[in-house]
């Protein structure tokens, strides 16, 4: 039977209470139906979901079109559309440069995207407006495309370091137990003498990862927020706790890890909450094996807002004032994001004085005021970036 979102947040609600060890309602992810293309049915991701979901439904169709199958006939197709999962083959290109912001500066990131749309349900998560039209929960099965391209990529250029990511249509890790994809990628990657994985996610499904050798070419990175955002804005993701414990346990196997401050929010008493964060974060890792922190604020457009009215009406993320800014995004007027900036790295810098900390779509102008420099160009950022591997 169809589980809606609102029983799925229930549900997470529900084991929330129950305790710290079921607290994540990812745990729980279980499809109401899986819908197969034919042709997918040898990949490794279908017998993966096959092993790992014995009692749903799992029907093969012809042809899938690009927009998945039908959408729900419900008032929240984007919700719903992530409890219903489809393995589908990729057409076209996997990898891509990360697309940035216009005028703002880019890390010169390259995305390679293995899934769209993701189980959990952020508030103020941009794919509700970038995948409107587009809902369902869809996981790719030519896995063996996807190494091949970047195999392809990454010979024509070895003098070239390249930091490709996964998380930026869908979360890296929180399917990870159900399709074993990181069991695909992380062999490959552990071999390219140039090239980082980074693995983005809100979850803590790290299982799959961490009897892998990553000989340090994997970067395990983390959104992080203190609970009290967690709570109120991140349905259904891993908790502060959790996401702590399992970087531990993925440092302790010997991945590098990244933690991104995205977004940061500002509410009264935000400064107390970020400190404590940032100061919790840092004596629980190692700060020698952090590659990356980024930081940035809240951001979104007036699309986005209305969905976010709809979708989550009681979020107080929409309350603080924000501007509209040249790349058509709303971000918090820019002297308050200086002021938070400079403090999150103010306690940053506390904890070590040295972990890289670069800054997500945000200006030269924020750059200069925050760090005292800028980068020259795109280049320049992702040199420093990997500098750091
Ligand atoms: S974890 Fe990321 S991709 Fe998933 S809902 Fe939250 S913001 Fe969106």
């Amino acid at each position: 039977m169809k589980s809606s979102r609102v029983q799925r947040l229930k549900k997470a609600e529900k084991l929330t209470a129950d305790g710290w060890s079921e607290k994540n309602g990812m745990k729980d992810f279980e499809p109401s139906e899986i819908i197969v293309e034919a042709g997918s049915e040898g990949s490794p991701l279908y017998r993966n979901l096959r092993k790992a979901f014995p009692d749903v439904p799992f029907t093969v169709v012809n042809q899938t079109d690009a927009h998945g199958p039908a959408p729900f006939a419900s008032q929240d197709p984007f919700g719903d559309g992530k409890t219903r999962l489809v393995l589908t083959r990729h057409k076209g290109d996997f990898l891509k440069k990360c697309p940035g912001s216009d005028g703002q500066l880019c890390c010169n990131y390259f995305v390679v995207n293995f899934a769209s749309n993701c189980p959990m349900d952020c508030s103020y998560c941009y794919l509700q407006e970038y995948l409107g039209q587009n809902p369902a929960l869809k996981v790719f099965s030519n896995v063996g495309d996807l190494i091949e391209e970047t195999d392809r990529l990454l010979s024509r250029h070895r003098r070239f370091l390249f930091r490709i990511g996964t998380g930026e249509i869908t979360d890296s890790l929180a399917l990870d137990p159900y399709i074993g994809f990181s069991s695909e990628v992380v062999p490959f990657f552990a071999e390219q003498p140039n090239a980082l994985l980074e693995l983005k996610t809100k979850s803590d499904r790290i299982e799959g990862l961490l009897g892998l050798d990553s000989k340090e070419r994997v970067v395990v990175s983390w959104s992080m927020n203190p609970q009290k955002v967690i709570d109120a804005d991140e349905p259904l993701t891993a908790s502060f706790e959790e996401r702590l414990t399992a970087a531990r346990h993925c440092q302790e196997a010997g991945y590098k890890l990244g933690f991104h401050f995205d977004p940061i929010v500002e509410y009264p008493g935000w400064e107390v909450d970020y400190r404590e964060m940032v100061e919790r974060i840092f004596a629980a890792v190692d700060h020698r094996r952090i590659a990356w922190l980024s930081m940035g604020v809240l951001r979104n457009t007036l699309g986005l807002k209305r969905i976010m009215r709809e979708r989550f009406p009681s979020t107080r993320v929409l309350s603080g004032e924000q501007v509209l800014c040249a790349d058509g995004k709303m971000r918090y007027f820019q002297p308050l994001r200086v002021s938070m900036y400079r403090k999150m790295l103010g306690w940053i810098r506390e904890a070590s004085p040295t972990v890289f900390v670069y800054l997500c779509m945000e200006s030269k102008e924020v750059w200069r005021q925050v760090f005292g420099f800028a980068p020259t160009c795109e280049k320049e950022l992702g040199n420093r970036l990997v500098a750091y591997e």
